[in-house]
């Protein structure tokens, strides 16, 4: 019997609820502040991914760290009732496929100011679940925070649980990215693409209908508008690499 299922992601968390947070505290954009500020590591919009151009190499590198959790977590639903954390043979697949497939697409963009090849440098960091998210605070690199935290769970957490539509059909949750950093996959759906989709949302993309590319869902490779966006979104910081 064939069932289908119609599974797309939704952004629960949309970014302006995130910007309130930061407007109601400083006057001062997030960025504004932090590039004012050498040892700044605190982010109230959740920017935690950096662009560093490089113009010498004519590269842009996307770069971001991600504290996976390693810590069983309760379920209700499964035989184990856990639902496990990453092992540490996971979080080395990680580091080796995710960057490695990104920058085998040989994403690119000619023209513009950016122009030039874009490259991911993403890092996958085991940590328990209490350290996960500290650790990602502390995250620190040129004055910028760019730790994320990547965890699983399954439909014991309610932003994981499907929604049943009148049709029969039902729409499941491959995983949410809560304020563009803290990744949450659904167990059932953890797979390659859906975990590039949510980690693009940390690259400041937001879900919209009818998307194509990495934004659709099931997701696809990112497309040449998702490179463009990679290369000028102003949600990332932008660092420039001094000419050696
Ligand atoms: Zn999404």
């Amino acid at each position: 019997m064939l069932i289908t299922i119609f599974a797309y992601m939704k952004n629960r968390f949309p970014r302006h609820s995130a910007r309130t947070v930061g407007s109601s505290t400083r006057s001062l954009s997030p960025y504004a502040y932090c590039a004012n500020d050498p040892v700044c590591n605190v982010d109230l919009d959740g920017r935690k991914a950096i662009r560093i151009i490089d113009e010498g190499n004519k590269t842009v590198t996307i770069k971001a760290d991600y504290y996976v959790v390693t810590s069983d977590i309760g379920s209700l639903y499964s035989e184990t009732k856990i639902v496990p954390g990453y092992s540490l043979s996971e979080i080395e697949e990680l580091n080796n496929s995710i960057s490695k497939h990104l920058n085998n697409l040989g994403l690119v963009v000619t023209n513009g100011e950016y122009s030039g090849y874009s490259v991911v440098d993403l890092t996958f960091i085991g940590a328990d679940q209490v350290k996960a998210e500290a650790m990602a605070t502390a995250d620190n690199f040129e004055g910028f925070n760019i730790g994320n935290t990547f965890r699983r769970g399954d439909k014991t957490n309610h932003r994981l649980r499907r929604e049943e539509h009148p049709d029969g059909s039902y729409t499941a949750v491959g995983g949410i990215t809560h304020l563009k950093t803290a990744i949450l996959m659904n167990i059932d759906f953890d797979t390659q693409m859906n975990r590039l989709h949510e980690i693009f949302h940390t690259f400041g993309f937001d879900d919209e209908q009818n998307a194509k590319g990495i934004m659709s869902y099931p997701p696809q490779n990112p497309n040449e508008k998702d490179v463009e966006i990679l290369m000028t979104t102003p949600y990332m910081p932008t660092l420039k690499k001094p000419i050696q």
